[in-house]
């Protein structure tokens, strides 16, 4: 008989048959046990502005050495980074994919500090997913008086979350959309794990969120009003910067145009009514 096992780190716990892939490809089963297959395999590595991230108020005008492996618990039509997250781009990128220990990646974070470099952000694919890989670097990035940045969709368990906390300065979290429909109808995700976990880590570290607009989705400007209300309603919500991202047609979403960018200023006017740092991206 073959053995199964259930995965506790995302809210879709994957019964894993031995020798396979959970939903996101990053983690698999080996003997009985669950364990990330794409421990330290690095697909991207860049030393990127820390604007980038996007974070706009933690360090600005400093870079990070960002890194990312493969593979997402989250499977948006719209997103904007499939070929390292999704499609059958994945299988290309794992074999892409480099071993590089957390030790390699703190020489590699001092070797830039520089030019300007303040430690080692988890970023392009969705990091937790591999969360061991992501904990052992950002202990010994923080032992060494570097800063660890979280770039993730929060969709994952809050005790998994809380083992990265002690170690984690700043994160950059999606909320794609205030609407549960949202959520369970184009992701097949839980909007209520992601404001639980962006509540649990803006107790514990500096964090900016991003939503992308994407026309005929979550566009409106009561959407809009509902969203800002909601982090402004958070402990020091008003200063919790909001990055407002418009969309280009990508991955299963390419039956519709751009986010008019008038639209995207306009949604920004609406959440700085109830928020002190609203940005707007890719206008
Ligand atoms: S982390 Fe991956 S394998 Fe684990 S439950 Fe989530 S999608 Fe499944």
């Amino acid at each position: 008989m073959k053995h199964m096992t259930i995965c506790d780190v995302c809210f879709r716990h994957c019964d894993i048959p031995e020798g396979k892939s959970g939903f996101c490809k990053g983690r698999t089963c080996k003997e009985g046990k669950v364990i990330p297959f794409n421990y330290g395999k690095i697909t991207s590595i860049a030393l990127d502005p820390i604007e980038k991230k996007p974070l706009r108020r933690f360090y600005p005008g400093s870079k990070i050495v960002s890194i990312g492996s493969f593979g997402c618990n989250l499977n948006c039509p719209f997103c904007q980074n499939y070929e390292i997250s999704w499609s059958e781009e994945v299988e290309f990128m794992k074999k892409r994919a480099r071993y590089i220990s957390p030790e390699e990646i703190l020489k590699i974070a001092k070797i830039y500090i520089d030019k300007g470099n303040i430690g080692v952000a988890y970023t392009y694919n969705e990091p937790l997913i591999g969360y061991e890989y992501v904990l052992d670097c950002a202990r010994i990035i923080s032992k060494n008086g570097l800063k660890n940045v979280l770039v993730s969709n929060g969709m994952v368990e809050l005790p998994i979350l809380d083992k990265l906390l002690p170690y984690i300065d700043a994160m950059n979290i999606d909320l794609k959309s205030f609407d549960e429909d949202f959520y369970r109808r184009l992701l097949k995700g839980n909007r209520d794990q992601v404001l639980k976990f962006i509540e649990a880590a803006n107790r514990s570290c500096h964090i900016e969120l991003t939503t992308l607009i994407i026309p005929g989705e979550n566009d409106s400007v009561e959407h809009m009003r509902d969203l800002s209300s909601w982090i402004a309603s958070l402990e020091n919500g008003k200063n919790i910067p909001l990055h407002i991202s418009r969309f280009f047609p990508a991955f299963k979403m390419t039956d519709r145009k751009a986010t008019d960018i008038d639209l995207v200023y306009r949604l920004a006017d609406i959440a700085k009514e109830k928020l002190n740092y609203v940005y707007t991206g890719n206008c």
